[in-house]
């Protein structure tokens, strides 16, 4: 995203940002190549289903084996993290929310009209429909897996990463939202 953005009040940036990933989206269509492709990544005891999103954006729904609770990253597309959880057959509690920015968290509010009661994560005051503010260090459960988050104040200043486990460390991923890609680091505003 430009660097304007950065610097507009929240409501207007929110707007904008909106604007851009849905002219963006359209212009991408049919032109998606593997980004529409979903994904399973199996590990020892937990899955993740990869979920593409807007033209270039990834949801995550993460799942415990052992009670079959899931918990989804952000959930941009509810309609598509519903469809993923039907599929898989899993009991959805928990979202989780890198940033307040529109392309993460701009799913939350319809996510929890269509699916009310689900706990949303997120470390800063702008992300909507937040029921638990988490800080570095806090750590809590989705089913059996542990999640620990790690504050990374630079794409955003309330970003959180969100390292989940298992109880024997032999499964394990973070989702970096914004702030760290696989061929860089998201731009600090
Ligand atoms: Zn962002």
């Amino acid at each position: 995203m430009s660097n304007i953005f950065g610097k507009l009040p929240t409501c207007l940036s929110t707007f904008a940002t909106k604007s851009y990933f849905k002219a963006n989206a359209l212009k991408n269509i049919g032109l998606r190549g593997t980004h529409c492709i979903s994904q399973l990544v199996q590990q020892d005891k937990m899955k993740v289903k990869i979920l593409p999103a807007l033209s270039d954006n990834y949801m995550y729904l993460i799942i415990d084996d052992a009670t079959n609770e899931a918990a989804i990253v952000d959930p941009v597309e509810p309609e598509t993290v519903l469809q993923a959880v039907k599929d898989e057959n899993v009991n959805l509690t928990t979202v989780l929310t890198t940033h307040h920015h529109w392309d993460h968290a701009g799913g939350n509010k319809k996510l929890l009209q269509l699916n009310p009661g689900l706990h949303v994560v997120g470390g800063d005051d702008r992300i909507d429909e937040m029921k638990q503010k988490v800080a570095q260090g806090d750590e809590f459960k989705i089913g059996n897996l542990n999640v620990q988050c790690l504050a990374t104040p630079c794409h955003t200043t309330g970003h959180i990463c969100f390292y989940v486990t298992d109880s024997d460390g032999t499964s394990k991923a973070v989702f970096t939202g914004d702030t760290l890609f696989l061929g860089g680091c998201g731009r600090f505003f």
